[in-house]
């Protein structure tokens, strides 16, 4: 028998990391595949009226077993991948994929589903139940199951054409990034380039056999040549390669796709009955329509503009005094920015690091949430890991309750993809009066020991710990019935406020006295160091907040309208940025044709959520700081109102019940220093 299709036999129920081959997953995907197919055939042919029961809650506990083989094996594809698991990937995605569209597209379940939705005014439910029903309800109707069988036909058609432009649009942009090559032969050319960003350049150069030093439009070549290299020339040259991706008119060009994009969008949406993309994107969402983002934006904006339009004239009497520079560029934002902020703040990494030895801050985090909700975090050694670096803790209660199990994955490894994330290997649910508790994994790619060095951490890496780990205790303190709705499965403009709010405490006095001390001397972090590392996090906020703002109304722009009589992307765009322009347009450059977030990922009427999500754990995390960093009453309306209730009631009821109040932006903008702090 595979062992992944059978009930896990382990401590705490925990995955069998050990025991799993993988040549278990294609055949254990494939036989829990057909265990749901099953499964669902018996509520589609059981004989009885479709109930909430037998309809609803049935079809949310189908294909569990296939949910918790997937969890295992694409997080493993992200944190301990290798050439099979990858090759498995490949073939498994499609069949997942099929299974999906197999219910979505099941006419006499959608039958059973909306024979229970129609009632459900006489139904008697909970709000957790009304909730799953309007859920399974939409996932059909908002893929066309109400339809004719005509406008059925349209939409697919519509989606088939839409996911083939959507990967055009993005191997345009990921070909225009890669064709573009700089290679410069004159060292004295790199001034200002920090050593390690020269190697990596020499280092580039060499791999392509050429002579010098190479840059690209990747990020991690891009990034640092803007913010040091002195060559003004050179910056700008760079700077209109990246910003003329995709819109060269060649066969590389992506304004007819863009245009064609947004049409299809907009004529799904009415196809569906919704007046634009934006508002059927918005309905599952807390902002619920583009009148309330499109205020929430501008709002903004009226707010942040006049520090934004100072700190502009700010840096360029500074580049000006600096170097003579008459006109700020886009090219010179990044380059005199870093420069101001150095003369400013004198802060950099290596100052801090000693304060923040990864165990320190990993007990930090726990010492947070042990203050906050009474939690317990024992390391345990009892159970399997996929890798010998992760750590694994047993999270209990002031009870002595089990919360959850919980895996810590930090340095990178091959195998292992960038960056940092919350994930789970098994949701929390209820069933059969038992309250499953989850298992939740945070990984992430610290700079590792040496082996006379501890691991140290860069400030940023800290909040980055905080973040996770706030998405980790969303997961951890999950206490609903239905696992789709439990944890972080909430709308996406709210998932943010967990992880975002508990960054705050990385600032606060109070919280660094629990961790923050010298890995050699012991000594407590210097408070003035802390006050810089304040004050410069709000550096340039008015203009960072600014250019966020602009990204989301051209978003907007786009998908909140009917776009069919746009023609001109770059026109449309300039006017779409009017309100929010700070430098001088380049007329060969357009960012809509490379922006990838809204035209090719899932961004699309929802790149608002960065600013939103800030509003929101702004707001939140100043109801703490009127009464008190670690007050227990506020902790504990926070852990019953947002972090145990999941998706279960509108996150903005939610959001009220906790603070007693809709979220306003003046706590973001005092913080952003947009706004007097009284
Ligand atoms: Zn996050």
């Amino acid at each position: 028998m595979n062992i992944l299709n059978t009930y896990f036999n382990t401590s705490y129920n925990t995955a069998p990391f050990s025991e799993i081959k993988d040549t278990d997953f294609l055949p254990a995907f494939k036989a829990a595949i057909d265990d749901a197919k099953l499964e669902i055939d018996a509520i589609v042919h059981t004989e009885d009226e479709a109930s909430f029961e037998n309809t609803i809650e049935a079809l949310e506990f189908t294909g569990q077993q296939l949910d918790r083989i997937a969890n295992i094996f694409f997080n493993l594809n992200s944190a301990e991948t290798s050439d099979i698991i990858q090759k498995i990937a490949q073939e498994v995605s499609p069949l997942i994929t099929e299974f999906s569209n197999d219910i979505t597209l099941n006419e006499a379940l959608f039958k059973k589903v909306k024979a229970v939705y129609d009632r459900k005014d006489t139904l008697d439910l909970t709000t957790e139940q009304s909730t799953l029903l309007d859920k399974k309800y939409k996932s059909f109707a908002r893929n066309g199951a109400n339809l004719s069988e005509e406008k059925k036909q349209q939409l697919r058609a519509i989606d088939k054409q839409l996911s083939q432009l959507k990967l055009t649009f993005g191997e345009n942009v990921l070909a225009e990034t890669n064709n573009f090559e700089m290679l410069v032969t004159n060292g004295d050319e790199l001034s200002g380039l920090p050593e390690g960003e020269l190697e990596a350049a020499k280092q580039l150069a060499e791999s392509k056999d050429k002579e010098g030093w190479l840059f690209t439009l990747d990020y991690p070549s891009y990034i640092p040549f803007m913010t040091y290299a002195d060559n003004r020339a050179l910056r700008k040259k760079l700077a209109i390669a990246a910003g003329k991706k995709a819109f060269k008119g060649d066969a590389l060009d992506n304004q007819k796709n863009v245009l064609q994009i947004a049409k299809l969008r907009f004529e799904r949406a009415q196809l569906l009955g919704y007046k634009t993309h934006a508002h059927f994107i918005l309905e599952e969402r807390m902002a619920k329509t583009p009148q309330k983002v499109e205020d929430f934006l501008e709002e903004l904006l009226v707010k942040a503009k006049p520090a934004a339009i100072r700190e502009f004239k700010e840096l360029q009497e500074f580049a000006n005094t600096l170097d003579g520079i008459d006109q700020l560029e886009k090219w010179d934002s990044a380059y005199y920015a870093e420069k101001l902020k150095q003369k400013r703040f004198d802060l950099d990494d290596e100052k801090l690091k000693p304060y923040f030895k990864l165990e320190n801050v990993i007990n930090g985090a726990f010492k947070v949430a042990q203050k906050l909700f009474g939690l317990e975090f024992e390391e345990i050694t009892s159970i399997d890991k996929y890798h010998k670096d992760v750590l694994t803790y047993k999270v209990t209660d002031a009870n002595s309750e089990l919360v959850a199990i919980f895996y810590a994955d930090f340095f990178p490894r091959p195998g292992k993809r960038n960056g940092a994330w919350m994930t789970s290997y098994k949701p929390q649910f209820i069933k059969a009066d038992k309250n499953e508790r989850p298992h939740i994994s945070i990984v992430c790619n610290f700079t590792k020991p040496t082996k006379t060095k501890p691991s140290l951490l860069t400030f940023n890496e800290v909040t980055t710990l905080f973040h996770e780990f706030g998405h980790a205790l969303h997961g951890m303190l999950a206490n609903t019935t239905y696992p789709s709705l439990s944890g972080t499965s909430v709308f996406w403009d709210f998932v943010e406020l967990p992880s975002q709010i508990f960054e705050n405490w990385c600032y606060e006095k109070e919280a660094l006295e629990l961790f923050a001390t010298h890995y050699q001397t012991g000594e407590l972090i210097p408070m003035e160091l802390v006050q810089k590392i304040k004050d410069s996090s709000a550096f340039h906020e008015g203009m960072q907040t600014l250019r966020q703002l602009s990204f989301g109304l051209l978003d907007m722009s786009w998908h909140g309208i009917d776009p069919t009589s746009i023609a001109d992307v770059k026109a449309h765009e300039l006017k779409a940025f009017e309100g929010s322009q700070l430098f001088p347009d380049v007329k060969e450059n357009c960012m809509s044709t490379s922006f990838s977030h809204i035209f090719q990922g899932g961004y699309s009427s929802g790149y608002y959520s960065y600013k939103w999500a800030e509003v929101l754990d702004a707001d939140a995390f100043e109801f703490f700081k009127e009464k008190g960093i670690f007050n227990k009453e506020v902790a504990t309306k926070f852990m019953e109102n947002v972090l145990s209730q999941g998706g279960i009631e509108d996150p903005m009821v939610l959001y009220k019940r906790f603070r007693g109040k809709e979220p306003q932006p003046d706590a973001l903008l005092k913080r952003a220093g947009l706004m007097p702090a009284n």
